[in-house]
């Protein structure tokens, strides 16, 4: 990757930190709570879903840039997705940030950015976090999920 990406990549994600998207509560929804004891981050996913599809998503919390920016571009892209289609996105989405530095990125659109973390084994779970608590909020299991 060229530095100039690199770059690009750092931008995207330090702007979604300083000015997370979707970063509310959603009322009369489902929601679940995601643990990474590995950094100390936290966050809430909310969820509207009806039928099976996912009308409306948002998240609370506190962790570091990676988990914020990634909390951020998640609750952006699963809005108006089945929830098939968001499991088979962090399916896409976990390969990404796991597959060996030296493999080739799978296109994820603005998702490609947290490519990146591949190079540092210990951020992977900061990336993965809101997915994993979005996957327990789409189950409805009320209970906090820990990376660990
Ligand atoms: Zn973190």
């Amino acid at each position: 990757m060229s530095s100039a990406l690199d770059e690009l990549y750092q931008e995207v994600i330090l702007d979604h930190n300083r000015r997370p998207r979707n970063f509310r509560t959603i009322e009369e929804g489902r929601h679940a709570e995601g643990y990474n004891p590995l950094c100390g981050d936290r966050l809430t996913v909310y969820l509207r879903i009806q039928g099976d599809r996912i009308q409306d998503a948002s998240f609370q919390g506190s962790g570091c840039a990676i988990s914020k920016a990634s909390a951020s571009l998640m609750t952006d892209i699963v809005k108006g997705k089945t929830i098939a289609e968001a499991e088979a996105l962090f399916e896409r989405f976990h390969r990404l940030i796991t597959r060996s530095v030296e493999d080739p990125v799978d296109d994820l659109g603005k998702l490609s950015v947290f490519a990146g973390v591949r190079q540092y084994p210990a951020r992977v779970k900061c990336a993965s976090l809101a997915w994993h608590t979005l996957r327990a909020a789409t189950d409805a299991r009320n209970e906090v999920v820990s990376t660990e």
